[in-house]
C-alpha cells in the first residue's frame, strides 16, 4: 500500500481523530497511488496514524476512512459503515414523521464526501471526494442492497467536486421514473421534489425540524418568508394559522412550486402571495414603505463557503438582519439563519446583535436552531455543524 507521510508535527488533529489531511502538512507520498486509492498515512517518524482516500488535486489530500491499523477498506468495510448510518437513522425514528430523509451525511457519518438522501422510494447521491468516486460502484451496490431501494438518481454536481478535480454528473444511475419529481410527506404536509434541478439534493430536508418550529409560532401572525425556495417555511407557518403568509424568491421555478405547495396541502390560498425578486432590495422598499411583519424568516444561501470569504458574508448577513429587525413590529419574531461553514454560531450570533443594535431594536434570543438530527455532527469534525439558527424576539 501506498504511504503518505506528515511533515513533522503535523499529525496533531489526526490524533484528535480530525479526519481532513490538509496538503501543507504533506511531507511525501510514497508508491503512486491512484486518485481516490486508499493510502496509510503515517507521522514524520513512521507511526501508522490512519487510512485515508487519497485525493491529489484538493487541498484536502487525504480523507480518513479509519484510524484503526487493522481495518482494511474494503466493501464489507464500507458496508458496515452504511449499515451504521442506516441503524443510527432508524434510532432517531423519522418514519413517522417523514419519508425524506439524509440517511448519510458524509464525513459525520465515517464516510467522507458522500451524501445520500432517501425522497420516499429514491435514493438520491452525490460523491463528493475522490474516496468514494474510487468506491462509486461497490457504494451503488452496497445502497441498494441495504436499503432495499431500486431507483438511484446521481446528483454529483455540487462545487466541492470541483475542489477535487472531479467533473460533474447527474442522473439516473439505477432504476428510473419518467419523472425527476417525487412527492414527499413530511410533518402532516407534502412536498414535491425536483430530483433533477431542485437545489442540492432536491429539497433543505436540514431544516426539518426548525419548519415545525415556525409552524409552532406562526398562528396569528403576518409572516415574511425570505428566500423561500419552494416553500418549506411558509406552508409550515400556513399550517400553523398564520394570518398571512408572504413567501419571497429570486427563482420563479422555485415560487411555482411554492404556489403548488399551498394548494396541494389545502391550505388557504387567499392567506398566501408571492413575490420574485432580490431580498436585499425588497426589504429595503419594505422598508421606506413602512411595511411590518410579526414573523420573517431569513434562510439566505451560502454567503461564506470557507473562513475566508466570512468578511464578505458578514456584511450581507448583518444588511438582512438590520432590515428585518426594522421591518418587526414589537413581540415579532425572526427566524434567522447561516449555513455558511465560515460563519460558526458564535460569529453568527454576533452579526445578528450588531445588526439589531444599528437598527435600534431591544430583541432576545428565545431559542437557537441547528440542522435536523439526521444530518449529524461527529464530535471530532466540527465542520459537520454547518447550519446556525437563531429565534429572535422583538421586545415591546
Ligand atoms: N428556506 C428554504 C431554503 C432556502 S435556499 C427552505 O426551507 O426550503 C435559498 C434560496 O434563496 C434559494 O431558493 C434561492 O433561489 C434564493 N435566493 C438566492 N439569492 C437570493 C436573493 N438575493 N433574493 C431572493 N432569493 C434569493
Amino acid at each position: 500500500m501506498s504511504v503518505l507521510f506528515l511533515k513533522p508535527g503535523r499529525e496533531k488533529s489526526l490524533l484528535r481523530r480530525h479526519p481532513w489531511i490538509f496538503s501543507g502538512a504533506v511531507a511525501r507520498v510514497e508508491g503512486a497511488p491512484a486518485p481516490g486509492a486508499t493510502v496509510d498515512v503515517c507521522s514524520a517518524e513512521g507511526k501508522f496514524l490512519a487510512r485515508a482516500a487519497y485525493s491529489p488535486h484538493s487541498q484536502i489530500q487525504g480523507r480518513v476512512w479509519t484510524f484503526e491499523p487493522e481495518q482494511t477498506v474494503d466493501a464489507d468495510f464500507l458496508r458496515r459503515r452504511v449499515r451504521a448510518s442506516l441503524r443510527a437513522r432508524h434510532l432517531l425514528g423519522l418514519e413517522d414523521t417523514t419519508n425524506a430523509v439524509r440517511l448519510v451525511h458524509a464525513e459525520s457519518d465515517g464516510l467522507p464526501g458522500l451524501i445520500v438522501d432517501k425522497y420516499a422510494d429514491v435514493l438520491v447521491v452525490q460523491f463528493l471526494a475522490w474516496g468514494v468516486e474510487y468506491w462509486r460502484q461497490t457504494l451503488i451496490e452496497i445502497l441498494c442492497e441495504e436499503t432495499g431501494l431500486q431507483a438511484i438518481y446521481e446528483r454529483s454536481d455540487a462545487e466541492a467536486r470541483a475542489l477535487e478535480g472531479l467533473s460533474m454528473r447527474t442522473g439516473w444511475i439505477r432504476g428510473s421514473f419518467l419523472e425527476t419529481r417525487r412527492l414527499i410527506q413530511e410533518n402532516g404536509l407534502h412536498f414535491q421534489v425536483d430530483l433533477a434541478s431542485g437545489h442540492k439534493t432536491g429539497f433543505y430536508l436540514d431544516q426539518r425540524a426548525n419548519r415545525l418550529r415556525v409552524r409552532a409560532l406562526a398562528a396569528g401572525r403576518e409572516v415574511l418568508d425570505c428566500f423561500c425556495y419552494t416553500g418549506g417555511f411558509s406552508i409550515n407557518a400556513l399550517a400553523g394559522g398564520a394570518k398571512s403568509v408572504l413567501s419571497v424568491d429570486s427563482s420563479a421555478e422555485a415560487l411555482s412550486l411554492c404556489r403548488l405547495h399551498v394548494a396541494e396541502n389545502n391550505l388557504p390560498i387567499g392567506r398566501h402571495a408571492t413575490i420574485e425578486g432580490d431580498v436585499f432590495s425588497l426589504l429595503r422598499k419594505f422598508r421606506d414603505e413602512g411595511r411590518s411583519f410579526d414573523l420573517i424568516v431569513l434562510d439566505p444561501p451560502k454567503f461564506a463557503p470557507t473562513a475566508a470569504q466570512a468578511g464578505k458574508a458578514a456584511r450581507g448577513y448583518k444588511d438582512i438582519n438590520r432590515l428585518a429587525f426594522k421591518l418587526l413590529r414589537p413581540d415579532g419574531f425572526l427566524v434567522t439563519f447561516s449555513c455558511s461553514g465560515g460563519v460558526d454560531a458564535a460569529l453568527f450570533q454576533k452579526i445578528v446583535a450588531s445588526a439589531a443594535l444599528d437598527a435600534g431594536v431591544d430583541a432576545q434570543i428565545v431559542e437557537t436552531l441547528t440542522q435536523a438530527a439526521d444530518h449529524p455532527i461527529s464530535l471530532h469534525f466540527p465542520e459537520g455543524a454547518y447550519l446556525k439558527g437563531l429565534v429572535c424576539l422583538k421586545r415591546a
